[in-house]
């Protein structure tokens, strides 16, 4: 088998059989021995060494390398510990731009993909999803309907129910470069922090530091976004209009991230027409329009993503948010 042939099963693995540039990411990541361990997973270690013909040992070490690099994971189970190779494409980008060892011409080759390849990918995936993967959660301080809001919508409940937290740096932006928004915001929760921090790319922090982080996203200009369900979430981004793999899709059409389930309203009698909330959103989602011989602030309910971002820089407190959509509306 020639090396074209593994590094393009380990396209094929991920869903993207046809990909000119995914074969030339793994080529870059593993060797060919790696990408053969990788195409034999899931897999024991022991069944891996058996396979391959080595003592457990050095199978074993192998396997801490793949690991560290952000192409195999493992899950407990009864019959032992279970590893596999990365779910899909989404994985693959997240986990592998943590490899500690990256060149800059892996990042470069990202920039690449995401540019010529993942557009067309996320749009067919868009199109045959029930949800979207992930939703915006709406910023703290903003949202009046306080007795409405839900556990999964709200980051300090996230946080401090997920019984523990790292953050790790932002993959978008590390490849991207777009923006010199902040890079290290990214929060792991739960599983999500066991992973970062076993592998060794997260630091754990308390949720005292993880709230201050958010906090400053929300100065900075970024949007939360978590996982779209209910319950379990894994990770809480802090994503950037300039550099987001998911929101730089919204302008082509493209949707991977729900709504929170909050409109920001504006007030035209308080409004003085500053303009503020027309930078902060990252959508596209506020115009300014006449009204009463004045100009104001106008939003399209259709673009707003209840991010809330609008409405805490407000100086005139003329926005709030409103829920508009069921609780039924996160899936469960
Ligand atoms: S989804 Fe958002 S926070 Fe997460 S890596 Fe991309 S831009 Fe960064
Ligand atoms: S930030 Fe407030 S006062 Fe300024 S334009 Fe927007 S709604 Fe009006
Ligand atoms: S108008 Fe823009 S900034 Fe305000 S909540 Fe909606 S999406 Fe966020």
């Amino acid at each position: 088998m020639s090396q074209k042939d593994v590094y393009t099963q380990l396209a094929e693995r991920i869903f993207m059989p046809d990909s000119r540039l995914l074969p030339r990411l793994w080529r870059m990541i593993v060797d060919e021995e790696e990408a053969r361990i990788l195409l034999a997973t899931p897999a024991t270690a022991e069944a891996l060494a058996q396979e391959f013909g080595l003592p457990l040992e050095e199978m074993e070490k192998k396997l801490a390398v793949l690991f560290r690099k952000g192409v195999l994971f493992k899950k407990d189970k009864s019959g032992g510990i279970v590893y596999r190779t990365c779910r899909d494409v989404a994985q693959f980008h997240d986990a592998s731009i943590l490899w500690p060892e990256a060149p800059k011409e892996y990042y470069d080759l990202w920039k690449r993909y995401m540019k010529e390849e993942w557009p067309d990918f996320a749009r067919a995936i868009s199109q045959v999803l029930p949800k979207p993967f992930t939703r915006v959660v709406p910023v703290e301080q903003p949202v009046e309907a306080r007795n409405r809001i839900l556990a999964c919508e709200d980051v300090e409940r996230i946080l401090r129910d997920s019984g523990r937290v790292a953050v790790t740096k932002c993959t978008c932006r590390l490849i991207e470069g777009n923006c010199d928004k902040p890079v290290e915001v990214c929060l792991q929760v739960g599983k999500g922090a066991d992973y970062a921090i076993e592998r060794g790319s997260g630091r754990e922090i308390d949720v005292e530091e993880a709230m201050r982080i958010l906090r400053s996203c929300e100065e900075a200009g970024l949007v939360h976004v978590t996982m779209n369900r209910a319950s379990d979430s894994h990770i809480i981004c802090n994503c950037c209009g300039d550099c987001c793999m998911t929101f730089t899709l919204i302008s082509k059409g493209i949707s991977l991230c729900d709504p929170s389930r909050f409109l920001a309203l504006v007030d035209p009698g308080k409004c003085s027409g500053c303009g503020t909330c027309l930078e902060r959103c990252l959508f596209g989602a506020v115009s300014m329009a006449e009204h009463d011989d004045a100009e104001v602030s106008s939003v399209d309910a259709a673009k707003c993503m209840g991010c809330g971002l609008c409405q805490i820089t407000c100086p005139e407190g003329a926005i709030s948010m409103k829920a508009v959509r069921e609780e039924s509306f996160i899936p469960s």
